[in-house]
This record gives structure tokens, C-alpha cells and sequence, in this order.
């Protein structure tokens, strides 16, 4: 017996292909991408416009299966977590966290991760393998239609859409488990999927530099880099993969990429680590850095500052708040847009670095915004601009 061909697997490009293996017009391939990605059909029969001989030719050769789900807890801030089973005993997680105009998946690409960086529990737990294009849009596939099921919301384009905004921060490092991550990146822009816009899904990287470029040709969305250091004998420590890839040629990477990308800047995540790159010359630092004054070429950025969530292995500890308030007033006083992220869903662990990350709230919006005005003021109107990380 054959196996079955898992749909979820298949960009729109590879399904018009499929349809022609079995003797179909492209048509269909259109026809069974709205099936799966906008109504969340699984079973063939229920896809009702497709010719009776298509469905029965589909349900002997081929499914619609995303990961198994283990658990599925929800915060007492609203942030859901599931953890999905991917065979072999291995897991990954999908987390969901609602804000006030939108909502944001937090998604896997690798269960565990081989960077390693020192202070990601992911990365402690060493590399597994890399997840198929089935198993990374099956947990957008599968979290989409569980949460409009939990709101009586019915599939399909006409109702609320419940993910507006994607990130790749979970397990794994996205590039390098490349071709997989484009194909679903694509099924997530495709109009006859989920139709999302390039400025709505950001990968985030720990800045492996040959494949930036390559996505910057293949599929240009919004970019983060985990930064973490503003030196180089600094993020060799913390993030091992610099060591091939330094500080310079990052630099480069991501100013290479911005000709692509559809916002005119890279986030750079900094995990604020108490005593190791949390002080005021770290700040001083990584304004050259990002400035082009210290031999890089300068980046048009924003800074996301996240609270460290400690875990016993890491021999780490979070900075106390008023450093990262000092920190992030040195950097805006340069003019450069920072934000700290507030942690959510500490008590389902889905906090970052327990496994997934997560994004910033908005609770502190109208005291940014007013910071924005001062900000605008001193060095113009179009520095408002960027507010949020994820818009
Ligand atoms: S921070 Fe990202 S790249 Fe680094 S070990 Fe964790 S999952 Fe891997």
C-alpha cells in the first residue's frame, strides 16, 4: 500500500502539480487550497464542488493531517499554548497570544535547535530534527480553526479571521530548515490560503547570514535577528553561530536585506542578561553597531528588549527592571525606536525561552505613543513611524 500524500505538505505550486498527476486541471489545486487553508476541511467528502471521482480518488491517496495535539492550556492573560506531537517522541509548540487588534502565532520550524544559544532552554535540549511544511502550517492550520471553533466562528473567508499575524520564533532556527520554512511561508501569503501581507509574518534568525540572503530572493518577509551582544567577543559566547557568521557579515546581511523587505527595518532582539550585556557601555555599543561607526554597515533598526526568562541550566539572570529602562532610554535617546517586551503566558510556560516566544502587549501604547511625540519632535515626523514590532 502507498502512502497517503499529506496535503498540508504541498504549496499552490505543488498542488497544480498533483492535480495533474491524477488527471485534473489546475482549477482544482485553487479549489482545494480554499478546502484546506480556508475552511479547515479534512475530509474530502465534505469538500462539496470538487467531482465526486476527484474526492474518491483523494480519499484513497491522500490526507489532511497536522500535528496531533498533547496539551492545550490557556493563560489566565489569554495567551494559548498547545504542544503538538511530531512523532518519535518528539514535541514542538504553537503558541497564540490576543491583543486588542490582532492576534499573533508564535510557530515552530525544528523540534529542538542545534545554535544552542546560552540562554534559550530550546537550545539546551539539542537538535531532534528539522519539521516538515505539513507539520509548520499545520499548527497556523490547526490553531486557526481550534480557536474559531472555541468562538462559535464559522471557516471560511466571510468569517473573523482569528490569526492576523504570524512569527517564527518557536522551536528551531528557521533557516536552517530552510526549503520547508519557504514553502510554508508561501502557503501564508498565498490570496486561495491565508492570504496574509509580507509585513504580518516575521521570521526571526540567529543571523545565519547566506540564507538571509537567500530569503530576501525567495520569499521577503519581515525580518528579526536575535542580536543579544553588541560585540563580537560577546555574542560568540551567547550565540555560538556567530562565530561563523560575525557581527560584520550580519550586519551586511541585514542591510542587504532591507532592499527586499517589506518594512525598512530588522528588528533586533537583545535578551536583557543581568551583568553580561545589560550595561550602559553594552547600550553605547551596539549604537555604533547598528550606526555603522564601528567598521559595520549601519542598519535602519528598531530594538526589542526582552526580560530574560531564567531556567536553571543557564547560570543566568534576568536584569532588574530599572537597568533595562536605563538601557532602553540609551537607546531611544539615539534616536533609535526600542521597546521592552512584557512577558505573557508565564503561567502555561510559554514565556520565551520556555520553549517558544512570544510578543510584546500593548498596555503600555499611550505611554509610547506620548514618548513617540517627544521622540518625533527631536528628530522628526516620520520617526513614529514604527510603534509596534508585530503590526
Ligand atoms: S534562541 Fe533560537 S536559535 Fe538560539 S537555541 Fe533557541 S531556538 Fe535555537
Amino acid at each position: 500500500m502507498t502512502a497517503l500524500t499529506n496535503l498540508l505538505d504541498l504549496d499552490p505550486a505543488q498542488l497544480v502539480e498533483y492535480c495533474g498527476e491524477l488527471g485534473e486541471k489546475p482549477f482544482r489545486a485553487k479549489q482545494l487550497l480554499r478546502w484546506i487553508h480556508q475552511f479547515g476541511a479534512h475530509d474530502f467528502e465534505a469538500m462539496t464542488d470538487l467531482a465526486k471521482s476527484l474526492r474518491d480518488k483523494l480519499a484513497t491517496r491522500a490526507m489532511v493531517a497536522a500535528p496531533a495535539v498533547i496539551s492545550d492550556h490557556t493563560s489566565t492573560d489569554g495567551t494559548r499554548k498547545w504542544l503538538l506531537d511530531v512523532g518519535q517522541g518528539n514535541a514542538v509548540e504553537a503558541v497564540f497570544i490576543p491583543e486588542e487588534n490582532r492576534g499573533t502565532l508564535c510557530i515552530s520550524t525544528q523540534a529542538g535547535c542545534a545554535v544552542n544559544c546560552r540562554f534559550c532552554s530550546t537550545g539546551k535540549q539539542g537538535f531532534s530534527r528539522n519539521l516538515t511544511v505539513g507539520e509548520i502550517i499545520g499548527q497556523l492550520w490547526m490553531a486557526e480553526f481550534e480557536l474559531r471553533k472555541s468562538k462559535n466562528i464559522a471557516p471560511g473567508p466571510k468569517g473573523e479571521r482569528q490569526i492576523t499575524n504570524v512569527v517564527m520564533m518557536g522551536m528551531g532556527e528557521p533557516l536552517l530548515n530552510y526549503e520547508p520554512t519557504v514553502t510554508a511561508l508561501k502557503l501564508m501569503l498565498d490570496d486561495n490560503a491565508y492570504g496574509l501581507s509580507r509585513r504580518r509574518v516575521t521570521l526571526s534568525t540567529s543571523g545565519v547570514v547566506p540564507m538571509i540572503d537567500k530569503l530576501s530572493q525567495d520569499c521577503a518577509v519581515a525580518l528579526a535577528v536575535s542580536l543579544h551582544a553588541s560585540n563580537d567577543t560577546l555574542r560568540d559566547g551567547l550565540v555560538p553561530l556567530n562565530k561563523k557568521y560575525p557581527l560584520r557579515e550580519l550586519m551586511a546581511s541585514c542591510k542587504r536585506y532591507l532592499e527586499f523587505a517589506p518594512r525598512d527595518f530588522v528588528t533586533f532582539e537583545y535578551c536583557m542578561l543581568d551583568g553580561v550585556n545589560d550595561s550602559d557601555a553594552n547600550a553605547r555599543e551596539l549604537i555604533a553597531l547598528v550606526q555603522g561607526r564601528s567598521g559595520s554597515e549601519a542598519v535602519s533598526c528598531k530594538f526589542n528588549l526582552i526580560p530574560f526568562n531564567p531556567f536553571p541550566e543557564s547560570g543566568l539572570k534576568r536584569s532588574h527592571n530599572p537597568r533595562i529602562k536605563a538601557f532602553a532610554q540609551i537607546l531611544m535617546d539615539a534616536g533609535i525606536v526600542t521597546t521592552v517586551r512584557k512577558t505573557r503566558g508565564d503561567d502555561i510556560d510559554a514565556a520565551c525561552g520556555q520553549l517558544a516566544g512570544e510578543v510584546q502587549d500593548r498596555t503600555k501604547v499611550q505611554e509610547r505613543m506620548q514618548k513617540m511625540v517627544e521622540y518625533q519632535t527631536k528628530f522628526g515626523k516620520n520617526f513614529g513611524r514604527i510603534v509596534e514590532v508585530f503590526e
